[in-house]
């Protein structure tokens, strides 16, 4: 099977994505997977996403046309991908052949997980070769902070993976870019919301399709 077909699953349709300046550094797209096998938390503020079931399941070669579609219809520079979930690294051979791919599109390839770094080296290394930036560790609501970069409780850890990214580039980054939600409105009424918000933010989670950052 040629990596390019390899399917990932996702919990939303592939037509929904867009970029966003809520969700790493630059204007960036991001992905949810569907499912978490890590289950860290009752507070999940991801609840729709926990299920391993479901969702929208696509081959890596169909995202990354979906990628270079929107790429090529934005008024935006889009400088990479971001991948939450659910816990991507359910995923993690099929996310290592997505990020491969972007990254020979010249996009930055940004992960979310639940593990720590520590793990994750331990047991998907490959994945973490084709990533530059990690945000590592569980959302912890009793360490929810206003002013963290990028992530929901201060507990979690960004980490640059190789050159692409500095330490004082990120700081500057997120001064400019804020800690911010995007809410899109799509062509058939519906709406998402990604990006990092107070958790008493959220209201009606059941009847509202949420992608929220914040794990
Ligand atoms: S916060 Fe992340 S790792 Fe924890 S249960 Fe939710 S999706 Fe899974």
């Amino acid at each position: 099977m040629s990596s390019l077909t390899v399917e990932l699953r996702l919990g939303h349709p592939l037509e929904d994505i867009h970029p966003t300046l809520s969700n790493g550094p630059g204007w960036r797209i991001p992905f949810w997977t569907q499912g978490c096998s890590l289950r860290c938390t009752a507070h999940c503020l991801n609840p729709n996403f926990l299920e391993p079931s479901g969702g929208w399941i696509r081959t890596v070669v169909d995202i990354v046309g979906a990628i270079q579609n929107v790429i090529e219809n934005s008024p935006h520079s889009v400088e990479g991908i971001t991948m939450l979930g659910g816990e991507p690294t359910d995923q993690a051979e099929a996310v290592t052949f997505l990020f491969r791919a972007v990254r020979s599109l010249g996009l930055s390839t940004f992960l979310y997980s639940g593990m720590s770094l520590d793990q994750l080296y331990r047991r998907h290394g490959a994945l973490l070769a084709e990533t530059d930036l990690v945000m590592d560790g569980h959302f912890d609501p009793k360490r929810y902070s206003e002013t963290a970069s990028w992530r929901g409780s201060d507990n979690q850890r960004l980490h640059s993976m190789g050159s692409r990214y500095e330490g004082a580039e990120l700081d500057a980054a997120f001064r400019r870019q804020g800690k911010s939600a995007s809410v899109r409105l799509a062509p058939n009424g519906a709406f998402s919301i990604s990006g990092l918000q107070s958790p008493k933010s959220l209201v009606h989670r059941s009847s509202q399709k949420v992608h929220q950052s914040v794990r």
